[in-house]
């Protein structure tokens, strides 16, 4: 059978943006999804969209297929597109389609009567700034499937009797013969009276119904590492969805937000803060108090300090996620010139610059002489 064009395959033009085809990609794998999908050549169609969005998405590669078509990947072999999941653009892609859908369960084919992993979950969790710095314990709450304890997944009522399914003798899947004009063809298909499992039931677990499964809202532990970072994500493996046929649970994972701090923000491991100081403290010099994620410190403001000035607290960062070190404390000095002064206050700042304090500056007189220059 001749191969599809990709662009047809996925309903775009031939010029459409990066945008256009992952979103075309996007609808139709929703579409397509083997297990959402129960038609035959669901899982056919998914591979497709899959190869065309490989080779799609990742431009160098658009262009040999622009250039060449398929014949640019003929040579590609079990590492080319359609060789598995290997082939595929980019995990984060697909990370973000199968999120709120699979994620991880779906991708062995299908093979309804093996066992297969569950699917993993996905949790948003928010914490504090410092939760995310020092690290946090917390519970969570998540409905998920799990196998049922009346049946333990076996979907008989407990006591009834179990039977080898008589359509398939136990195999799971019925082979039938056509015959065509180009000879005959041989096809294996689930068997559809014990839908793969070979095995049959009269009497259905009452406590799930016969599909094995319940849904049950468990209460979770969760330990948030210190250093964590928004968008990071926390593994909690088999904490997922019961598996299938005997597969194991897939796992949870725990997507992290963070809440802004009123006072801090966060660059890397550094934390970043900044502090006001009048134009006094900044001519003569003070000690002044900052907050850091371990309490206040105090700081010494050097005589002559500029607005814009960035000041660092060795160790007063955040701890690095994988435990190596400990980012500083970044304090970007902002001086205040101040409004609303007193009559008196005026006055000495009059005296002020009888003395020559008002005058300009020599880095500044620098810089007006060019400006002028620069606009003769
Ligand atoms: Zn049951
Ligand atoms: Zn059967």
């Amino acid at each position: 059978m001749a191969k599809r064009d990709y662009y047809d395959v996925l309903g775009v033009s031939r010029g459409a943006s990066e945008d256009e085809i992952k979103k075309a990609y996007r609808q139709l794998a929703r579409e397509l999804h083997p297990d959402v999908n129960p038609s035959d050549d669901a899982e056919e169609k998914f591979k497709e969209i899959n190869e065309a969005y490989s080779v799609l998405s990742d431009p160098e590669r658009r262009a040999q297929y622009d250039q060449f078509g398929h014949a640019a990947f003929d040579n590609a072999g079990m590492g080319g597109p359609g060789g598995g999941f290997g082939g595929f653009g980019g995990f984060d892609d697909l990370g973000d389609i199968f999120a709120d859908m699979f994620f991880g369960g779906g991708f062995g084919g299908r093979q309804s009567n093996r066992p297969r992993k569950g699917a993993d979950l996905r949790y948003d969790l928010t914490i504090d700034f410092e939760e995310a710095a020092f690290g946090v314990e917390t519970t969570i709450e998540l409905p998920r499937t799990e196998i049922c304890d009346h049946c333990h997944g076996n979907r008989a009522e407990p006591g009834t009797p179990i039977t080898t399914c008589p359509d398939c003798n136990g195999t799971g899947e019925v082979r039938t013969v056509q015959q065509t004009p180009f000879g005959r063809f041989a096809s294996t298909r689930t068997c559809s009276r014990c839908e793969g499992e070979g095995k049959t039931f009269e009497t259905p677990c009452k406590v799930c119904q016969g599909t094995g499964t319940v849904r049950k809202t468990r209460r979770i532990n969760v330990n948030i590492p210190a250093g964590i970072d928004e968008g990071q994500i926390v593994r909690l493996s088999g904490q997922g969805e019961a598996g299938h046929r005997g597969g194991p649970p897939g796992d949870l994972l725990i997507v992290i937000q963070i809440r802004p701090h009123e006072l801090f923000r966060r660059e890397g491991n550094n934390v970043v803060c900044e502090i006001p100081i009048t134009f006094v403290q900044a001519a003569l010099g003070d000690e002044i108090e900052v907050p850091t994620l371990d309490g206040k410190v105090t700081m010494r403001i050097p005589e002559g300090t500029q607005s814009g000035k960035i000041m660092r607290l060795r160790g007063k960062g955040i701890q690095d996620v994988r435990g190596f070190s400990r980012g500083d404390q970044l304090v970007h000095i902002r001086v205040v010139t101040p409004v609303k002064l007193s009559s008196k206050q005026k006055e000495l700042l009059r005296q002020f610059a009888k003395e020559g304090g008002g005058s300009t500056p020599d880095e500044a007189k620098g810089f007006f002489e060019r400006m002028k220059d620069a606009l003769r």
